[in-house]
């Protein structure tokens, strides 16, 4: 087993053994047999190119699309500091650290009087993370407003992705899963409508049917191509299943929530659950969107 002598020394900050609870919008999660907040990109590129061949690198954002197993992570998880959260400007274009927030640049677009982030207003994740799933709602996503953004792999190799190389889907994107996200260039477009207006528009309606301020990470499962997972959710009588602490939330039944004491593997369980509910109602897969990462 690989021990913190044999990573190299960093400027940042280096521990073993590191809980991701706290982190986690689950509330509940394994830990991190290592992490690493990286000081600056240097600092990172100088880690990933010096640590020994097969260690596992894993970035995080804000933990709101993740889910960890208790058996935890083993290799390195790599979480973003103040370096990565700087925002620059270039007329209609922001330059973003990754571990900015979507909202924090959502705001940023609408004192700019510039269109097309309103709906990050209600992702709770950093861009990095958006970027990686393709984020989106309400007939958006974040790879509408790329223009390019910048990775470094596992080697500390820096790499750039123009949009066009990211293939972006539903929740998809081509970039590599080896690929660390480390800044992105988005663009906005001058609007006529009023900005605030469509913003609080969209949070109504996130607050109607969300469960907002629950221990939660979104969306469970994908819709599939023509359903809506929540509808077949519903139908398949999953709304309010619970394991444990864990439960089909009772507001919107795309959504587990913990309400106290949920494990890791109550919400997988949970979630396995519902799977199988709905293949046995409608023949319908669900496929997760949430990542699952970590040993049982
Ligand atoms: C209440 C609530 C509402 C939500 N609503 C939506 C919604 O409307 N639409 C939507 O799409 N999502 C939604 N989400 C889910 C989530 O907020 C988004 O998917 C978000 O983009 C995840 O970002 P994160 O920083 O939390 O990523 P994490 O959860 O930390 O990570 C998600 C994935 O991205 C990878 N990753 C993280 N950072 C990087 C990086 N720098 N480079 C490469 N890979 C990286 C991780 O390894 C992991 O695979 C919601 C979540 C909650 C709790």
């Amino acid at each position: 087993m690989i021990s913190l002598k044999e990573l190299p020394e960093v400027k940042g900050k280096l521990h073993e053994n590191v809980s991701l609870s706290k982190r986690s919008f689950f509330g509940s999660a394994g830990s991190a047999r290592f992490l690493f907040e990286p000081l600056n990109m240097d600092d990172l590129v100088f880690f990933l190119r010096n640590i020994p061949q097969g260690l596992n690198v894993i970035p995080l954002g804000a933990m709101s699309n993740v889910l960890v197993r208790s058996g935890g992570i083993d290799g390195v998880v790599i979480v973003f500091g103040e370096w990565f959260k700087k925002i620059y400007e270039n007329d209609e274009i922001f330059e973003v650290g990754c571990a900015v927030p979507c909202t924090k640049l959502s705001t940023l677009a609408m004192d700019r009087e510039l269109g097309g982030f309103e709906f990050m207003m209600g992702i709770p994740g950093t861009i990095g993370g958006a970027l990686k799933m393709n984020a989106g709602c309400f007939g958006s996503s974040i790879c509408d407003l790329l223009v390019e953004c910048e990775g470094v792999t596992s080697e500390g190799e820096i790499k750039w992705f123009k949009k066009k190389d990211l293939n972006a889907g539903y929740r998809h994107t081509d970039i590599p899963n080896d690929c660390i996200i480390t800044r992105a260039w988005l663009k906005g477009t001058p609007v006529k409508y009023s900005i605030p207006k469509k913003v609080n528009e969209l949070m109504a309606q996130r607050r109607d049917s969300q469960p907002l301020g629950a221990m939660t990470c979104g969306s469970v499962f994908k819709n599939p191509e023509g359903f809506k997972a929540w509808q077949l959710i519903e139908e398949a009588g999953c709304r309010g299943l619970k394991i444990g602490d864990a439960q089909v939330s009772e507001k919107h039944c795309n959504f587990i929530v913990n309400n106290g004491e949920a494990t890791p593997e109550d919400i997988e369980n949970l979630g396995e659950l519902v799977i199988q509910k709905v293949l046995d109602s409608c023949g319908v897969r669900l496929e997760w969107e949430i990542v699952r990462l970590g040993t049982k």
